[in-house]
């Protein structure tokens, strides 16, 4: 007998196949990229609005009935599914109403007529929702609760698998991901907030980047080489992570020129969101860039063709800017001064993964925090937590009803608003620190206190899944499906898939007539649409979209037990 839990995290689905019976994680199973278009939760809501939440909901089934098929074992034999995941994922996942989710402002949804919806605990049997897709006949799916209709399993389970609903003094816990939730404790109140970072901070939107999975440079160190008798070369040691995730001595190399120095255990295939942060630190550190976005001959080279632009160094300038903002805006909105801040909670792959250090020296962790402590993928322990112990969820459902929590929405926040264009400014147009703490200072925010240097920095987890099994992490590369946009009067002059920064897009002929195929889980969705933009006919429009490859997937719907 096996279980399944299951994290829908937004850059790509993370899950653990466990023996029920021996309670040991067999295998271990991820996605490079999420099944929908997009490189952020809203993408993935526009698209579900766009064409339809049961097609969206198809999409993510069939991702899940995959990643379920590369267990290798009878799904007759699964007993339990759990799942976690932000309050859209987990949406979409039951084909559940998201209007709710779209739409801020209660005028808005008074207006379009949308309630809010109960996210409450589910217990339902997986026939429901794999009907057509997956025989799951013994199989009950268990979705934790949300604490509000906004604020959902991923958050609860950041705030219960670390100590921060114990801490009396001030902390911030923040999953760092592509939707970076966070929660402000100050007392016994808790604001929560999420800062849409992006998919950079995972790796993903880098010109060599990649989720944090075997092949990933998870960091970089500076180590000195003799190179003749009296003289030593400045190199950086990649860290690379292997098949169990674990990060691994990987080439030394000279970043400037490119030249391996020295051959690594392991060699590199990308670079993930964290390695992209050692790099900007360490080049800080090291005079190698004295101002983002600008490097040297405007890159640095880790070896293996992997290279970090200044465009790349612009592109995660963008995710840790919004999340330092959002964290900056919640101890503001808190009415807390900053120096009051003691304890910062990171979790997620890129929370696990990072050098404190080195995202407290550019600002993705706050450096006045008197205390770091890191954690793995709070998400997937959880939802492992639960599949363990069945009294659990009893537990977590009279947890979440005492947490009483506000909920900030950034996108609709003055303060998130003015701290973000800093931000970009900083990171983007080369924008100085000075004229930074200038504007801080007009717009009657108290200045930013200075680092905190003997900070106690703490790792509790050496991985973000800390036990994978006894057979190397599965990676799930195809999850997405076809879709196609007719483009009437196509002169086939391929600007479109030239412009595209992820090749997901060609075109087609189909009898006579031209569309743009397009693959899902390639594409970055509403937040870019470059194609649409190159296009001198303007031919290309994603509303009138055709889906293919969905034969086969029906509509799920969803009966049992609500707590
Ligand atoms: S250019 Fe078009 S197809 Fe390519 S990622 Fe952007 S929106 Fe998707
Ligand atoms: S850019 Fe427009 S006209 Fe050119 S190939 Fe693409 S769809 Fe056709």
């Amino acid at each position: 007998m096996y279980g399944i839990a299951l994290d829908l995290g937004t850059s790509g689905f993370r899950a653990q196949l466990i023996d029920l019976e021996t309670k040991k994680v067999v295998r271990t199973a991820m996605t490079m990229r999420h099944p929908l278009p997009g490189g952020n939760v809203i993408d993935h809501l526009d698209f579900a609005l766009e064409v339809g939440e049961d097609i969206a909901n198809s999409i993510i089934l069939d991702a899940v009935s995959k990643i379920i098929a590369t267990f290798g074992v009878d799904p007759t034999c699964i007993r339990k599914l759990v799942v976690c995941g932000n309050p859209i994922q987990l949406s979409l996942f039951q084909n559940s109403e998201i209007r709710d989710l779209a739409f801020a402002g209660k005028n808005m949804q008074r207006r379009l007529g949308v309630e809010n919806v109960d996210r409450s605990a589910k217990v339902f049997p997986a026939s429901d929702l794999f009907r057509g897709v997956l025989n799951l006949p013994n199989c009950e799916i268990t979705v934790p609760p949300a604490i509000a209709h906004e604020i959902g399993a991923d958050a609860l389970a950041m705030m219960i698998e670390t100590d921060f609903l114990n801490r009396k003094e001030v902390s911030i816990v923040t999953d760092y991901g592509t939707n970076a939730e966070m929660a402000i404790k100050t007392g016994d109140r808790i604001i929560t907030g999420s800062a849409a970072a992006g998919p950079a901070i995972e790796g993903q939107g880098i010109s060599c980047g990649m989720i944090a999975s075997p092949g990933a440079i998870s960091d970089v160190n500076l180590e000195k080489k003799r190179i003749e008798k009296d003289i030593e070369k400045d190199c950086w040691r990649l860290t690379v992570l292997d098949e169990k995730m674990e990060g691994r001595p990987g080439a030394l190399i000279d970043p400037v020129t490119g030249e391996t120095v020295e051959r690594g255990e392991i060699e590199a295939v990308g670079i993930t969101g964290t390695g992209v942060i050692a790099v900007i630190a360490l080049a800080m550190e090291t005079g190698l860039m004295e101002q983002p976005p600008k490097l040297p001959d405007g890159r640095l080279i880790l070896g293996n063709g992997i290279e970090i632009t200044d465009a790349d160094i612009a592109e995660a300038g963008k995710a840790i800017g919004a999340i330092r903002a959002a964290q900056l805006t919640l101890l503001l909105e808190a009415g807390v001064p900053f120096e009051e801040l003691e304890n910062v909670y990171m979790s997620g792959a890129s929370g696990t993964y990072v050098d404190c250090r080195k995202a407290r020296k550019i600002g993705s962790c706050p450096d006045f925090s008197k205390k770091a402590v890191q954690f793995g993928n709070t998400s997937i322990a959880l939802a492992r937590e639960l599949l363990l112990d069945e009294s659990r969820l009893g537990e977590v459902i009279a947890l979440a009803r005492t947490i009483k929590a506000d909920h900030l929405m950034m996108a609709t926040s003055e303060t998130f608003k003015n701290i973000y264009t800093c931000e970009l400014s900083y990171w983007t147009e080369g924008m100085s620190l000075k004229l930074y703490k200038k504007f801080f200072k007009m717009y009657k925010y108290p200045p930013l206190p200075g680092p905190v240097e003997n900070a106690v920095m703490e790792k509790r987890a050496s991985k973000d899944i800390e036990e994978t099994g006894n057979v190397p992490v599965e990676i799930v590369e195809d999850v997405g499906i076809t879709i196609e946009v007719p483009v009437e009067g196509c002169i086939q002059c391929s600007r479109c898939n030239e412009e595209c920064p992820e090749n997901a897009l060609v075109t087609i002929e189909k009898n006579g007539s031209f569309f743009a195929s397009c693959r899902t889980q390639d594409c970055l969705g509403t937040s870019c649409r470059r194609c649409v933009r190159a296009c001198p006919i303007k031919a290309i429009d994603f509303k009138n979209i055709a889906i293919q490859n969905t034969s086969g997937l029906q509509k799920g719907s969803i009966t049992g037990g609500v707590y």
